[in-house]
């Protein structure tokens, strides 16, 4: 408590992300997840901005499920896995996480944040090399980093450039190589072209990696994800991903693939290792989650038409999206204080969705994101149509309205 001068800089740097408008309040829930949220003042709010594509977060039948986990296996193990924090359900959730995804086995994480950070170290060295898109997600940079392998880095989904890095890395001499993408990234709603990755990869003898976080459990006809949208299952060597988004919701991540990855995984991955056993009610849950969405696409059609509904509709008022399928909706306002504006604006008509503005999206590029959920009902959507409308109108932003 001696150096006040480490305290007052902290100070001075929360004040300038505060006059820079990049502070980032949390507002505060007082109910559980769901397509309406009651917030902290009493207000009933339709939220557009949660990761909860399938509805699962504040389901009853997922509650139900965790309820009868942590009743069979307590509510948790004070253990990391290798040492006695191994039960049934974990073992369980593995094999079905691999069934599911089409894999061979599957290894568990407290995030898939851990997941990606302890994913590269222990199978690749400054031998190897990574070659990943620029818009990867934070946890597979700070992965990267991590890990000794020569990086490359290609413009977003940009497979002109993609090929120009598996060419450097080849001409480097580098043993393996691995091309590392999210399936799904997560500002644009953007696909990843796994089709024409895996060719790539097949030409230069490069493995190939997908982060299917924003996929698992809806993209591609029965939910595998972004590998079956692409018609390429069984073609990609390591998928990590998440049961914190629409597998449940809770916490959790995970990495799948070749046998001899995973097991080399449970030896030398850190966050692994040196880090507690997932909850078994977590397990649980999201084990019944996997059985729910196996036995049915209910859901992820539901969230498909949902989308596919509203991004027609939104178009038809006047605002400009990001074109594509996926249930992340980019809608485009470009100008970051009428950005900021139109959510305040939302918000008032009883809708929460997020404002996104420079350094976190291009200089000009300013938007709200919409996440459609398979809970969202159709008289919430028009709900939440004719505020956008409003508030449009008020702030001059309609196409119709110029
Ligand atoms: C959300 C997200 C993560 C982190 O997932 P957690 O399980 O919350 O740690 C990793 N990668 C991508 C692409 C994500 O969108």
């Amino acid at each position: 408590m001696s150096d006040q001068a480490f305290y007052s800089g902290l100070q001075s740097k929360l004040e300038t992300l505060r006059s820079d408008g990049l502070f980032k309040p949390e507002r505060v829930i007082a109910s559980r997840q769901g397509s309406e949220v009651v917030s902290q003042d009493g207000r009933t709010l339709i939220n557009m901005c949660a990761n909860n594509y399938l509805g699962l977060s504040g389901d009853e039948q997922t509650s139900q499920a965790a309820a009868a986990a942590l009743e069979k296996y307590g509510y948790g193990l004070s253990s990391v896995r290798f040492i006695c924090g191994t039960q049934t359900v974990h073992k369980e959730l593995e094999q079905k996480l691999s069934e599911f995804l089409g894999t061979e086995d599957t290894i568990l994480y407290a995030a898939a944040f851990d997941a990606n950070g302890g994913v590269f170290e222990p199978l690749f060295d400054e031998n190897d090399a990574i070659i990943s898109d620029a818009l990867n997600h934070a946890s597979i940079i700070d992965g990267v980093r991590l890990c000794k392998a020569a990086r490359y880095r290609y413009a977003n989904n940009d497979m002109l450039d993609l090929e120009k890095q598996l060419v450097a890395a080849t001409e480097a001499g580098k043993r393996h190589k691995i091309i590392v993408t999210d399936g799904v990234f997560s500002m644009d709603g953007t696909i990843a072209q796994l089709d024409r990755i895996v060719e790539l990869a097949e030409k230069y003898g490069a493995l190939t990696m997908i982060d299917e976080s924003h996929a698992s459990g809806f993209m591609g006809k029965t939910g595998r994800g972004t590998h079956e949208h692409c018609g390429v299952i069984g073609k990609i060597d390591i998928i990590t991903g998440t049961l914190g988004k629409a597998l449940g919701g809770a916490m959790g991540g995970f990495t799948s693939g070749r046998k001899e990855v995973i097991e080399t995984l449970r030896q030398k991955s850190r966050p692994y290792l040196f880090s507690n056993t997932l909850a078994p009610m977590i397990a649980g849950a999201s084990l019944a989650v996997l059985e729910r969405i196996s036995k049915s696409t209910e859901l992820r059609d539901r969230l498909m038409d949902n989308t596919a509904y509203f991004r027609k509709e939104i178009e038809r008022i006047g605002f400009t999206i990001k074109p594509g399928t996926h249930p992340v909706v980019p809608v485009m306002l470009f100008d970051a204080p009428v950005a900021q504006k139109f959510a305040a604006r939302m918000f008032e008509l009883g809708v929460l969705l997020s404002g996104f503005f420079y350094p976190v999206v291009p200089m000009g590029q300013a938007r709200v994101r919409v996440q459609l959920s398979a809970a969202h009902t159709r008289e919430q959507l028009d709900k939440v149509l004719a505020a956008f409308e409003q508030a449009g109108r008020e702030l001059g932003i309609l196409k119709s309205a110029r």
